[in-house]
C-alpha cells in the first residue's frame, strides 16, 4: 500500500469533519500543484495547462470524495452512556459490538457499541434485528457528568478499523469508500503533472467533503470551479462477493480494473474518451449502466450551473459501508492510470456538443 494511501486511511474524517484526511491530502497535493481548501472543507489541487497551449484555457475537474460514514452523539444519559445517530448510511447489524474512535476537542477517545448479551435476550428479542436507536456507546464513564467532561453533544465517531493488507494485493479497511476516490483523483493529477499537463486544459483534483450526507462538497466545488468537464471517482459493489446478482449489477470483480459508467446523466463523449484511453493503454476495465442517478457526486456535478459534461469511474469494492471494506490495490492503481490517460486525450479542440 502506498504510504500516502495508508496515511489517508488512518486519518478519521466522517462527513462534515474531514479536516484530518483533508490535511493529509492537501499536503501531498502541495508537492506538485497549488493546493487550497474551501469553507466547506474540500481541498483541491490545481495544475496549469501544458506550457505554450493557446488561451483561453478550459478546466477539467477530477473528483473523489474524502469523507466517510460515521456516527454523531445526540444524547448523554445519567449513567454516562452516549446515544447516537448515523452520519451517512449504516446497516445497524454492522455496528453491534464494534469499537469506535470518538473525535473530541481533547483528542481521540476509544469507545464500544454495546448490546445486551445473547444469554439475556428473551425469545422475541432474539428474532429482532438491532436498530440504531437501541444502540449506545460506552466510553467507560460512570456518570453523565464524567462523560460530558470527555465528550460533547455533536461529537462524531468512526469505527476503529485501521487498514490491513491481505493476499493477492487486497486491502481491508474502513473508509475505502471513498478515501480511495480522493487518492485516485490526486494520483491521476500527479500523472498528468508528470506528463507536462493537458494542452489547453487546467486540471483540478478535488477531494470533496460531505458526499455521504448531502453531496455538499461536490455541489459547491462544481459551482465555484465551474469546470468544462468532470471525472468523478467512487467505489462500486464488487460482484464476486457472495449474494450479489450479476444480472442486476453487471460483472465487476476484484481485479477486473476500473468500472466506467454509461448512463442518462453522464456524457457519452467522456465515456468514449475513457474507453479509448483504456484500450490504447491496455488497461483492463468493465462497463456498468444506470438509467437514472448514480448515487455518487456525479449526480451533483453534472447538474451544476448550465450543466457539466461528467464521467463516472468506479473501483470494485466488497462489503461497502462496513469496517471491512475490501479492494484490490491493482484496481486502484489502474483507475488512476486510466483517468490520467483519459485526461491527456483532451485537447484544445475537444467538443462536447451532443449533435
Ligand atoms: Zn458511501
Amino acid at each position: 500500500m502506498p504510504a500516502f494511501l495508508a496515511e489517508l486511511l488512518h486519518a478519521r474524517g466522517p462527513s462534515g469533519n474531514e479536516a484530518a484526511p483533508a490535511a493529509v491530502w492537501a499536503k501531498a497535493a502541495s508537492e506538485f500543484s497549488s493546493a487550497s481548501v474551501d469553507v466547506v472543507g474540500t481541498p483541491s489541487a490545481a495544475l496549469a495547462p501544458r506550457e505554450g497551449s493557446p488561451a483561453p484555457h478550459r478546466r477539467l475537474m477530477i473528483m473523489g470524495h474524502i469523507d466517510e460514514i460515521g456516527l454523531i452523539v445526540t444524547h448523554v444519559d445519567d449513567e454516562g452512556f452516549l446515544w447516537f445517530r448515523e452520519v451517512g448510511g449504516w446497516d445497524a447489524q454492522i455496528l453491534v459490538g464494534q469499537r469506535v474512535r470518538l473525535i473530541t476537542v481533547g483528542g481521540e477517545l476509544p469507545g464500544a457499541i454495546g448490546k445486551k448479551p445473547i444469554h439475556l435476550l428473551r425469545d422475541e428479542e432474539r428474532k429482532k434485528v438491532a436498530e440504531v436507536r437501541d444502540l449506545h456507546i460506552d466510553i467507560g464513564a460512570s456518570s453523565r457528568e464524567q462523560a460530558l467532561e470527555m465528550v460533547r453533544i455533536g461529537d462524531v465517531a468512526v469505527l476503529d478499523a485501521d487498514p490491513v493488507e491481505l493476499p493477492n494485493g487486497r486491502l481491508l479497511s474502513r473508509a475505502l469508500d471513498n478515501r480511495l476516490g480522493s487518492f485516485v483523483a490526486l494520483e491521476a493529477a500527479r500523472m498528468v503533472a508528470q506528463a507536462g499537463g493537458v494542452p489547453g486544459w487546467e486540471t483540478v483534483a478535488v477531494a470533496a467533503a460531505q458526499e455521504e450526507t448531502t453531496f455538499g462538497g461536490s455541489r459547491t466545488s462544481s459551482f465555484s470551479l465551474a469546470p468544462d468537464a468532470a471525472i468523478v471517482i467512487d467505489v462500486t459493489h464488487a460482484t464476486d462477493a457472495p449474494g450479489i446478482d450479476v444480472k442486476e449489477a453487471g460483472k465487476h470483480e476484484l481485479g477486473s480494473g476500473p468500472v466506467i459508467t454509461r448512463g442518462t446523466t453522464l456524457h457519452p463523449k467522456l465515456f468514449d474518451l475513457l474507453c479509448e484511453a483504456g484500450d490504447a493503454e491496455k488497461i483492463a476495465y468493465t462497463v456498468d449502466a444506470f438509467g437514472r442517478n448514480t448515487g455518487t457526486d456525479a449526480d451533483a456535478v453534472h447538474l451544476s450551473r448550465g450543466g457539466v459534461p461528467t464521467a463516472l469511474v468506479s473501483i470494485p469494492l466488497r462489503y461497502m459501508h462496513s469496517p471491512v471494506e475490501m479492494v484490490d490495490l491493482a484496481d486502484v492503481t489502474a483507475t488512476a492510470a486510466l483517468i490520467a490517460a483519459g485526461a491527456l486525450k483532451l485537447d484544445p479542440q475537444t467538443q462536447f456538443a451532443r449533435w
